[in-house]
């Protein structure tokens, strides 16, 4: 059961709310704003299969730098957008997400209202931007849908159109987002269903055109255009992604400088070389594509839990965030996650304890920061426990752990959604 924190001030932000329509000034602005931001990038925006579609209409992007915001805005302008968002992206800055007329929501949290904020929007005629992977990709490529975003789509009955952004990842990488390479970009936003399309489809097929529409994979665009990352400090922060050594197979314990990343147990060298290829600089090459390496990671973690060894335990520094308008000291704290009762919090906050739990099936995936800049006290990767109306940032001492917790996350919900779609098969059987 869930005790809250002992807070002097117990209101949170609250995101059952409407959001208002963007004001059309500030459409004008976000697209001006952002095409000036853009200047210094190549990039190239395509439409298909969108001649003559007016809003409403739902937007259905990849997700996998800020800039991602940015090209779609070329893309919708001059209608308006209400994006939904997550509250902590608009830290400090909740007039801004209300004046925008973005939907806040908590990433990874059932937001009952988010559904009817959503069809009101579609109901004044404008444009819906959703991000259904609802975090950065880690490695580039396409992650877990929501099955719920079919019947979204169902019920709206309103055209789709997937924007499928190209780069966006290799020139800012999450696990370096310092620094940019020189990437170009390549948007397309295509029309893939009509009205009469989400009219006449099941939600399962709906949900197969939208997975394919959203398939992706950063490192193969880099190959299949011969584009060569020339930067020499390319792989800096790869290890935060690929932490276990396919080598000895230690985990956590791999490090990146330069163009190479490297095992600190055994001692293995790979060199990420400009057209994307790795390559061992001794012995075998056991991954050449990097999205390879991260799958086979995952694949570890799922075994791990098939055969009940999975555990998670550290000590954290907590943060809380009720509202947005700042961080909440909580101090000390216990995280743990399990293959049964997945994510457990605790610790004591003015002489109170409280206990966060998430259950897995509550999670379809985990928020994580990789080195995130906390209150100028220096960057540390961060667990986000996402609750329905308050947020726990959570910094563990052990070193690059959370790729790993969040394929545990995925696992465990993966395995739950299975179960329950199982036992449902198997009344249906028993009725018939
Ligand atoms: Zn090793």
């Amino acid at each position: 059961m869930n005790i809250v924190p002992n807070y002097k001030n117990p209101k949170k932000y609250v995101t059952a709310k409407f959001p208002i329509r963007q004001p059309i000034y500030l459409t004008a602005l976000i697209q001006l704003l952002s095409r000036v931001a853009l200047i210094g990038n190549k990039y190239k925006t395509e439409k298909i299969n969108m001649e003559g579609l007016k809003p409403p209409y739902i937007i259905l992007s990849n997700h996998m730098a800020f800039v991602d915001f940015k090209l779609v805005s070329q893309i919708t302008y001059p209608h308006r957008v209400n994006n939904v968002v997550n509250v902590d992206g608009f830290y400090k800055r909740k007039w801004l997400l209300e004046w925008i007329g973005a939907i806040g929501t908590r990433k990874f949290t059932s937001d009952i209202h988010l559904v009817r904020s959503i069809l009101k929007c579609l109901e004044r005629g404008d444009v819906i931007g959703l991000y259904p992977e609802a975090c950065y990709s880690q490695c580039g490529i396409s992650s877990y849908l929501p099955t719920a975003l079919s019947l979204l789509i169902k019920k709206a009955g309103v055209p789709v159109v997937a924007v499928l952004h190209r780069g966006n990842h290799l020139n800012n990488p999450i696990w370096d987002v310092t620094k940019k390479r020189r990437v170009p970009l390549h948007t397309t936003a295509t029309q893939i269903l009509t009205r009469e399309d989400i009219s006449s489809l099941s939600c399962e097929e709906i949900g197969k055109i939208v997975k394919s529409a959203l398939t992706y994979d950063e490192y193969q665009y880099q190959k299949d255009n011969g584009i060569l990352i020339k930067e020499e400090y390319r792989a800096e922060g790869l290890h935060k992604i690929l932490y276990k050594c396919p080598s000895c197979k230690t985990e956590h314990k791999m490090a990146s400088n330069g163009a190479e990343i490297y095992c600190e147990a055994c001692g293995k060298r790979y060199v990420w070389q400009e057209n994307g290829y790795l390559k061992a600089l001794d012995g075998e090459t056991e991954f050449d594509h990097i999205p390879d390496w991260f799958r086979w990671e995952k694949e570890e973690v799922r075994r791990e839990i098939a055969n009940g060894e999975y555990t998670f335990f550290d000590e954290v520094d907590v943060f809380s965030m009720p509202r947005t308008n700042k961080f909440i000291k909580l101090g000390a704290g216990k995280l743990t996650h399990e293959i049964e009762n997945g994510f457990t919090l605790t610790g004591f906050y003015r002489g109170k304890e409280y206990r966060m739990e998430r259950a897995p099936i509550q999670t379809y995936n985990l928020h994580i920061e990789y080195s995130y800049p906390l209150l100028n006290k220096g960057k540390r990767d961060a667990v986000v426990m996402s609750m329905d109306d308050d947020l726990f940032y959570c910094f563990p001492k052990k070193q690059n752990v959370i790729t790993k917790l969040a394929f545990a996350t995925q696992i465990l919900y993966e395995n739950r959604e299975n179960e329950i779609k199982k036992a449902k098969l198997e009344r249906r059987a028993t009725k018939v």
